[in-house]
């Protein structure tokens, strides 16, 4: 990790620690079944190679492409990787065979590819895990297929060796009928002696169970809820991202005068304006509205107008202290990043996900 550059105020602070201690609250809920992290998308955002290293307990990852995969095995990460994208061509079956990795196959044309590979090949493979579509309609076979591609798999590889997955559409809405629905049709689906996995974040906190045996969490790992109706904080999580700023700037706008690209927000009284040095650039969304909550200091203020690409301006209300140079919270510690998606009208793994490479990513310990 590059040390923070002397002259950004914007970064992401990771905390390695909370990375943990979510872990283990998901293990609370596994019951027993083995936890395979979700660390796509660099970790959601986080940096995959610095929370891989921060859970040597692990059972195993989950990411979405090879070359995600070879990044952790760079980085020395030796626990089982499966690739829930899977190979698409001959050439990423040997790199994932070299570098015993798990394939997904979700498709009868990933089926014909390992078929295709030299039995070395196939033998340097840790295992397959095919996937269902149960209802959800994205990646997967169907339940019907399902039989006839678990015996072409299994005449390549141990049966043991062929796990079964499937993901739910709706988990983030407990009693929703396709839940059932998709149970149901997963339970016709033969899985020999392999390893089931079945649940995200959502079905976990959610208690869906059904003889899996391995669970897949992303966003909870990550101090995010997955739930609406449940809380960050009623699940004991722990923020992993604190994204952090300064004022930059303060200054006194009188009543009447706007504030902002659009002039679309107006003082009604003299008020004191704060100018953090964070914007759309950095990965905050510029649909956030006025009124949206940031910790300036140990006090929460609100924005005013628009977001700009640099820089968002807060309300400094009666926050006589702050001034060029003071701290500020965008989310994380003390400010949910929940808080911040739901006024962004979208859900905390994206505000996550899209933080930008600007910004430097900074390890808390380090
Ligand atoms: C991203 C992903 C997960 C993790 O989802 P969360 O909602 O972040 O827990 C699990 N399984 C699959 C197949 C995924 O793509």
């Amino acid at each position: 990790m590059p040390p923070l550059p002397h002259h950004r105020c914007a970064r992401a602070e990771i905390d390695p620690d909370a990375f943990r201690h979510n872990l283990a609250v998901a293990g609370r809920h596994a019951d027993g079944r083995s936890v395979w992290p979700v660390i796509k998308a660099d970790a959601y955002g986080h940096g995959m190679e610095t929370l891989a290293r921060a859970v040597p307990e692990a059972a195993g990852f989950c990411v979405v492409d090879l070359d995600e995969a070879l990044r952790l095995r760079s980085a020395g990460v030796r626990q089982p990787v499966v690739v829930l994208h899977g190979a698409h061509d001959a050439e990423a079956v040997r790199e994932a065979a070299a570098h015993r990795l798990t394939l997904c196959v979700h498709h009868e044309g990933q089926v014909a590819l390992l078929e295709a590979a030299a039995e070395p090949v196939r033998a340097g493979l840790a295992g397959v895990w095919l996937k269902i579509d149960t209802g959800m309609h994205r990646l997967g076979v169907t339940p019907a297929a399902a039989p006839a591609l678990r015996r072409r798999l299994t005449a390549l590889l141990a049966d043991s060796a062929v796990a079964t997955m499937m993901h739910f559409a709706t988990a983030d809405e407990p009693g929703h009928a396709l839940i059932a629905t998709q149970l149901e049709r997963f339970a016709a689906v033969p899985t020999g002696r392999g390893e089931v996995s079945l649940c995200n974040s959502a079905a976990l906190v959610t208690g869906l169970q059904a003889g899996d045996s391995i669970v897949r969490p992303g966003i909870l790992l990550y101090g995010g809820s997955p739930v609406p109706s449940l809380s960050a904080e009623t699940l004991d999580l722990r923020p992993v991202m604190t994204l952090r700023s300064r004022l930059i700037a303060v200054k006194e706008i009188a009543a009447g005068e706007s504030v902002g690209y659009g002039a679309c927000w107006t003082a009604t009284r003299p008020t004191r304006i704060g100018f953090v040095a964070l914007g759309y650039g950095d990965g905050y969304p510029r649909n956030l509205p006025s009124g949206t909550p940031v910790r300036v200091g140990n006090r929460e203020v609100t924005t005013v107008g628009r977001v700009s690409m640099d820089s968002v301006a807060v309300d400094l209300g009666d926050h006589p202290d702050a001034g060029p140079g003071t701290e500020a919270v965008l989310w994380g510690e003390g400010l949910c990043v929940d808080r911040i998606a739901a006024a962004a009208d979208t859900i905390s793994l994206e505000l996550l996900a899209r933080i930008t490479a600007r910004v430097p990513r900074r390890i808390r310990g380090d």
